[in-house]
């Protein structure tokens, strides 16, 4: 590892101007990702502003209705909250579908949406890698693409964006609350916070340099009674996604009033199908119903040499975790 610089923060207006100010600077959370990365010779800051002090960007509280989650939560602390599990159970099962309890106890929630693509080539510096040296090219794109896009990728690179718990907060319509280095704070919905890889996939997200994650807003969920988070994976535990999803479905009885189908694993970022959502809309809740909806939100997959078989497994996982939020299954 290079030798860096480290700052622990006292308070988060300090925390955003001291990364602000430093280009190769970054915010330290609970270190599963970034210290990995460092030791692999990926990231390489020369100063970590350690955020792990700041006990105000750690709480969940109930808020506007709904709830908002800290950033500096703990995965483990935010699954187990009485307010989610009863409000927001997608958010827990997707949360526990994560990583290991051991690594739950130490992420939190703002390093979780900020965590990096699983590529293998991403983490090799010995290999070309747009995202990690933009310009060197994409080794993935005629490699081993098994695990990558099916959807929304480029000829600059076909990562796929690995974690869980966003593709729940997708479907809840989060809305991310940040700080710049100048004390300014802004919203970002979900939706807009993380990015397709176009021509600069080393950008992951819409965050500026310096932008500090202090808190992530849940409004109230009309799908905590019927939702349902699936992840199908190589092993049944402590693996990445081949293919997720988060289903929500409001009801009006037998029919659905609206509904959020947002697949993981298989683009750059989450990716809700807003076509699988017109399907559903006004329809019976029924297998027809769903499998129509799982063929709209493939309609547009474009598989690479390897991955062929994820369009297939996305519709089958769209369709069972829709029978599952139904109750059907
Ligand atoms: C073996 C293993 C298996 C895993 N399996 C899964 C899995 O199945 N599903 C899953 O979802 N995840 C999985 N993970 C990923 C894990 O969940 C993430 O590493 C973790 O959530 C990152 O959180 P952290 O607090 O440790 O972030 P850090 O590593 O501290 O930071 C990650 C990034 O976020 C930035 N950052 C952190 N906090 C803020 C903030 N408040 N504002 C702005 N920037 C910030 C940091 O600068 C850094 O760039 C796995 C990890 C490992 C090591
Ligand atoms: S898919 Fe993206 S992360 Fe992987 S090698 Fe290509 S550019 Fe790098």
């Amino acid at each position: 590892m290079r030798p860096f610089k480290y700052v622990r923060a006292d308070d988060p207006r300090a925390a955003a101007s001291a990364v602000a100010a430093n280009p190769r600077a970054k915010f330290l959370a609970g270190g599963t990702n970034l210290l990995d990365l460092m030791k692999e010779d990926v990231e390489r800051p020369d100063e970590l502003v350690d955020l792990t002090r700041l006990p105000q960007l750690a709480e969940i509280r109930a808020a506007g209705g709904g709830v908002s989650l800290g950033a500096l939560a703990k995965n483990a602390d935010t699954a187990n909250h009485p307010l989610i599990r009863q409000n927001y159970p997608l958010l827990t099962q997707a949360i526990v579908a994560g990583a290991s309890a051991q690594l739950r106890n130490m992420a939190t929630n703002g390093g979780n949406l900020l965590q990096r693509t699983r590529c293998m080539y991403f983490y090799d510096p010995a290999t070309p890698c747009n995202k990690r040296e933009p310009g060197t090219g994409c080794s993935a794109l005629r490699g081993l693409n098994r695990m990558h896009a099916i959807l929304g990728w480029s000829e600059q690179c076909v990562a796929t964006y690995p974690g869980d718990m966003a593709n729940a907060l997708y479907a809840l319509d989060a809305v991310v609350r940040v700080r710049g280095g100048d004390g300014a704070e802004r919203t970002i919905p979900i939706q807009q916070f993380h990015r397709l890889p176009e021509d600069a996939p080393h950008r992951d997200s819409t965050l500026a340099h310096g932008e500090l994650i202090v808190s992530i807003d849940l409004p109230p969920s009309p799908f905590a009674r019927n939702s349902h988070y699936l992840k199908v994976r190589d092993r049944a535990s402590y693996a990445f996604a081949l293919v997720a999803v988060a289903a929500g479905l409001e009801m009006e009885g037998g029919t659905i009033r609206d509904s959020r189908v947002v697949m993981g694993s298989v683009a750059h970022k989450p990716w809700r199908s807003e076509e699988a959502e017109a399907v559903l809309a006004g329809a019976p809740a029924t297998e027809a119903s769903f499998t129509r909806a799982a063929e709209a939100a493939l309609a547009d997959a474009r598989p690479l040499e390897h991955n062929g078989y994820k369009v297939e497994l996305a519709k089958r996982a769209v369709v069972r975790a829709l029978m599952r939020a139904a109750r059907l299954a």
